[in-house]
């Protein structure tokens, strides 16, 4: 996809702070981040988003576990969340699968949590539009 940002970065053509690579993913530092080591994880073939592509994830997922432990290890973080979005609507403004890995350091605490909780939803509801049978 020539007109994708991450292609882009895989093919070399602009450029990232790679941190990790193998012969399907790169992990490249966030040039926004939410944390000090704030990463991505992108398959380097072409994926829009989680949903388009049954085995992307599965894909990238060695990519993610060595970055997460470099990150870990390296920069002494304390712990980190995963994260991805699919949709405009989730946040995603990158059409181009990844994972966020945050590190998460016990000095800095920053946010408690990415996202706020809604109160008031009727998880009785939900779960029978998730399990009923078409
Ligand atoms: P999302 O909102 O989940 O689609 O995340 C896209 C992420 O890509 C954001 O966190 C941006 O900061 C990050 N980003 C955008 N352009 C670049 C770039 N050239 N290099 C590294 N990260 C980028
Ligand atoms: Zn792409």
């Amino acid at each position: 996809m020539d007109d994708c940002l991450f292609c882009r970065i895989v093919a070399g053509e602009i450029p990232s702070r790679q941190v990790y690579a193998d012969d399907t993913a790169i992990a490249f530092l966030d040039i926004n981040p939410w944390h000090v080591g704030h990463s991505l994880v992108i398959p380097r073939r072409h994926v829009a988003d989680l949903t388009s592509d049954a085995t992307a994830l599965t894909e990238i997922a060695p990519a993610i576990s060595a970055t997460a432990s470099l990150l870990i290890d390296r920069l002494g973080a304390d712990g980190l969340n995963l994260l991805s979005s699919t949709g405009a609507t989730a946040g995603q403004e990158v059409f181009h699968f990844h994972v966020h890995l945050v590190p998460r350091y016990a000095h800095r605490p920053g946010l408690r949590e990415l996202m706020v909780r809604e109160p008031g939803i009727d998880l009785d509801r939900v779960y029978a539009q998730l399990i009923q049978q078409d």
